[in-house]
């Protein structure tokens, strides 16, 4: 383990933006970070946690000393009668992660197949992807306390999980390294297919009794006919939440788009398509030089190669002005702006 000076951060995150680290250093397990974070240049400097590098977006070089989380280790904790507790290290790959849960038997995350990321960043925003978001299956988490080098433990209450959110983009910021995430997998499988394009996809495949290994797979199949490889094409998920609105002013929109694709959260709340709202407003598949919005989902930015992460920051103020005049909707950025 040695701290590296000027490194490009291209490799390292899915907007394959070009940018340098001040400092750069690979952890592997907790005593390494606990000493890399009492060296001179942690102290001296400010800390960048890095995970998979894709829910990033890089609009400089970063002035501080990235910390690459690669704690690795797959384990079952308790094995009890119906179910399972299974802890991720914080660098695992999610997607490999919930490839070993089904190996293992252990059912509840097929649904959050082929998220990119890791494992120690999937409670940040609490990933969430057809029907599911990991709250509903989060036990625990371990993370390390900045201001005192001690492993402090998190409970699902205490996460403060909400839409894409977690108490560790709000109040906590910058406070904790997440080490090991635990999660409570069920032994018998328990799907939940209710989305419709997972019906649809099962359909078509011929599938009528599926098993979490073919809601997987059919996961995978529609992820990858819809959204952008990064490996291909440089993106970072979805930019933006999907808003959400009261009763009264979905009517509103109602009034001057009837087609607008909303969808219920309670009685008085209403959570609007961010995509179709982009979309209607005329960006879909608009391309600027070497980045721009994709071809197949609105919701996307993409960087084509050698965009700069400035411009594609621009290109997201420029939608969400322009949908809140369309609308009177303001969109928030899902993606963490550097
Ligand atoms: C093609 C594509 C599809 C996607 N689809 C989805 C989807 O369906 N649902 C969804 O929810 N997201 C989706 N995402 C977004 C992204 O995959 C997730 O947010 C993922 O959890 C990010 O993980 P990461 O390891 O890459 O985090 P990074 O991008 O490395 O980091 C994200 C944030 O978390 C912090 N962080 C990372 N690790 C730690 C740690 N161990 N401790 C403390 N802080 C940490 C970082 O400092 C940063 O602020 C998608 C992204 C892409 C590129």
């Amino acid at each position: 383990m040695s701290i590296q000076q000027q490194i490009s951060l291209k490799p390292y995150n899915t907007f394959g933006l070009d940018v340098k680290a001040k400092y750069f250093v690979e952890v592997t397990d907790e005593h390494q970070l606990i000493e890399v974070l009492k060296s001179d240049i942690a102290v001296n400097n400010e800390l960048f946690i890095l995970g998979g590098g894709s829910n990033l977006l890089l609009t400089k070089d970063v002035d501080a000393l990235v910390i690459k989380m690669s704690i690795k280790a797959v384990q079952v904790l308790e094995d009890f009668e119906e179910e399972v507790l299974l802890a991720g290290g914080a660098g695992e790959e999610w997607h490999e992660f919930v490839m070993k849960s089904l190996e293992l038997n252990c059912f509840g995350l097929e649904n959050l197949s082929l998220i990119p990321g890791c494992v120690g960043a999937s409670p940040m925003q609490n990933i969430g992807a057809y029907g599911v978001e990991i709250k509903d299956r989060f036990e625990y988490l371990e993370a390390l306390n900045l201001k005192t080098l001690k492993i402090e433990k998190f409970d699902n209450a205490a996460c403060e999980f909400g839409y894409r959110e977690s108490v560790f983009k709000r109040k906590l910021k910058g406070q904790y390294i997440i080490t090991k995430v635990v999660f409570r997998l069920s032994k018998s499988p328990k799907l939940n297919t209710s989305y419709g394009a997972i019906e649809v996809e099962l359909k078509n495949q011929g599938i009528s009794n599926p098993t979490p290994k073919d809601v997987s797979n059919a996961v995978i199949a529609i992820r990858q006919s819809k959204l952008p490889d990064p490996k291909e094409i440089g993106n970072s998920g979805s930019f933006f939440k999907n808003p959400v609105v009261t009763l009264s002013v979905l009517n509103k929109i109602k009034s001057n788009y009837p087609d607008v694709v909303a969808y219920e959260v309670d009685k008085q709340n209403f959570k609007l398509a961010a995509g179709w709202l982009i979309e209607n407003a005329g960006w879909k598949g608009k391309t600027i030089g070497t980045y721009g919005v994709h071809k197949k989902q609105a919701l996307v930015l993409v960087n084509y190669g050698g965009a700069l992460g400035k411009d594609i920051y621009k290109l997201s103020a420029d939608i969400i002005a322009s949908v809140e005049e369309k609308y009177g909707v303001k969109l928030e950025r899902e993606v963490n702006i550097y």
